[in-house]
């Protein structure tokens, strides 16, 4: 096959890189002519590209017999709606320059709670009539180009307002022809970390009794000053073990500054890993200069991190807007998310995932207050993946259809606890002291196994406010996450 526009990129400018979710629906949007179907072919596999000139062919032995298209159309959303409950990428090769073509398409990748993906072909007309008159066999021809072409003029707007978690446009076939796709992993996925893991409940402030825990565990800590004279401390195990936390390393307890400058650095130098809590949220939310609540223990993460310098607390910034919602560990085995996370969402990346991972999951009831009514759905899981969690303070871990809450209320006065994995046991310490009062006594094994859970003050807080989705910047990590990725693949083996 000739390929003209690539040896012109040859000696043009730097080729557009396209990250791309390796879970996500990509939507290919351009008239006919641009190229779609030639770049699909060169990005992805065959079977990840779902055309609705292919399936108008299945129908009628004909790609253009345009009496087929509405049938053409409902096969293509089956045979995507099929994929994305997998979890299998999926690239739409479409025009998709009108709204009603995109919008079912976006309402499917929201159902499965999958990232939605633009690529935009979007080219002087002229580009598209040339490109048309060079197809072999069939033209498209001047009408039919030029009415898509208005269409996507006047979805400039609109495709900006869809919820597109990323979108790119490619201003000219040759941008296009050399376009290299990148396939990032979600940062919910960590599956090539195999373990062993030792899974750290809820800290809220403890350092003296991490440490403990930790050596107990038998990991090294040692405390050294870097080259700003600022405290830090590495953690390693001989036998290579990593630790994960659950999130909610801050507020509530007497050493935040300690337990961030412990987790942050064993999180660099790819030591541990760590799912965003709650109260990590809230943290992060108010350093980027969000109003919020000074409740719930928060005022200690404020007071211990106003002495610190600007530097540290942009650190933290950097780190808490780094923390994924949840992880997917040892090729999918072992699930972590603060509050716990049904099977459904293992992998996936959407508002909801997030709101379900940080807070947990409810019945849409309030109760006399007005606070939502929480609903234990650990009783309902049948997934396959261990569920590791934390969140709701418990007299001691129980194992519900195999997931586990390790949230034993640390600084309410209990203990710190640890899964070892894939040993499966338990590791705890005594609480020091209790730091904070609980806003309510720690659930017992009996009540853990309630229908519902007391409701969640936290949720009530949140109100309508959307997790947003993470952004460019979220995902592309430090550099030491970068080298402890799996590698990013190119589209094409
Ligand atoms: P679609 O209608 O958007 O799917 O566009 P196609 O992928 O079918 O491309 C239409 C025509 O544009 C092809 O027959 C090619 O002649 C030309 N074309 C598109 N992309 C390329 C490319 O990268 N290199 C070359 N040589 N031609 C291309
Ligand atoms: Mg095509």
């Amino acid at each position: 096959m000739d390929r003209p526009f690539h040896s012109e990129s040859v000696s043009g400018p730097r080729p557009r890189r396209l990250v791309i979710p390796a879970l996500s629906l990509v939507l290919l949007v351009g008239p006919s002519g641009s190229g779609k179907s030639t770049f699909a072919q060169r990005h992805f596999r065959s079977t990840e590209v779902l055309s609705s000139d292919f399936f108008r062919a299945m129908i009628t032995d004909d790609e253009a017999d345009q009496s087929a298209t509405r049938e053409a159309f409902e096969l293509l959303h089956r045979v995507a709606e099929g994929r994305l409950r997998r979890g299998r990428l999926t690239v739409i090769d479409a025009t998709n320059t009108r709204r009603d073509a995109r919008l079912p398409l976006i309402e499917l990748a929201r159902r499965y709670h999958v990232p939605c993906v633009a690529i935009i072909f979007d080219y002087p007309l002229e580009a598209y009539l040339a490109n048309d008159q060079q197809r072999p066999g069939r033209q498209v021809g001047r009408g039919v180009i030029e009415r898509q072409f208005a269409q996507l003029e006047e979805n400039r707007a609109a495709l900006v307002e869809e919820p597109f978690q990323r979108r790119y446009w490619l201003r000219s076939p040759q941008e296009a022809a050399s376009a290299i796709v990148v396939r990032r992993p979600l940062p919910s996925d960590r599956r090539w970390w195999r373990g062993p893991f030792d899974i750290v409940g809820d800290v809220h402030g403890c350092f003296d009794e991490l440490v403990e825990l930790l050596e107990h565990l038998g990991y090294q800590v040692a405390e050294q000053r870097n080259r700003s004279g600022e405290r830090q401390y590495l953690v390693a195990h001989p036998g290579g073990r990593r630790l994960v936390f659950v999130g909610d390393l801050v507020d509530r307890g007497p050493k935040i500054v300690p337990v961030l400058q412990l987790a942050m650095s064993a999180v660099a130098r790819g030591r541990a890993a760590a799912v965003m809590g709650n109260h990590d949220r809230k943290l992060l939310r108010y350093l980027e200069g969000h109003q919020v609540r000074i409740a719930h223990g928060f005022e200690a993460s404020v007071e211990q991190l106003a002495v610190e310098s600007e530097e540290f607390r942009q650190r933290v910034w950097r780190f808490l807007r780094k923390l994924p919602h949840h992880l997917v560990l040892d090729e999918g085995r072992l699930v972590v998310a603060h509050a716990g996370l049904p099977a459904e969402y293992h992998g996936r990346d959407s508002p909801v995932v997030r709101r379900i991972a940080l807070f947990g999951m409810t019945t849409g009831e309030v109760d006399e207050r007005g606070l939502p009514i929480r609903l234990n759905w650990a009783l309902d899981y049948r997934g396959r993946a261990l569920v590791v969690y934390g969140h709701t303070p418990v007299t001691e871990p129980v194992w519900i259809n195999r997931t586990i809450n390790i949230d034993t209320g640390c600084v309410f006065g209990h203990r710190l606890t640890a899964l070892r994995y894939p040993e499966l046991e338990l590791v705890s310490v005594p609480a020091r002291h209790a730091y904070a009062a609980p806003p309510r006594r720690l659930l017992t094994p009996d009540e853990l196994t309630q229908p519902l859970l007391l409701p969640s003050e936290e949720l009530a807080e949140l109100q309508g406010e959307v997790l947003v989705e993470e952004t460019s910047a979220a995902v592309a990590g430090s550099p030491e996450f970068e080298r402890d990725r799996a590698p990013e693949s190119a589209a094409q083996e």
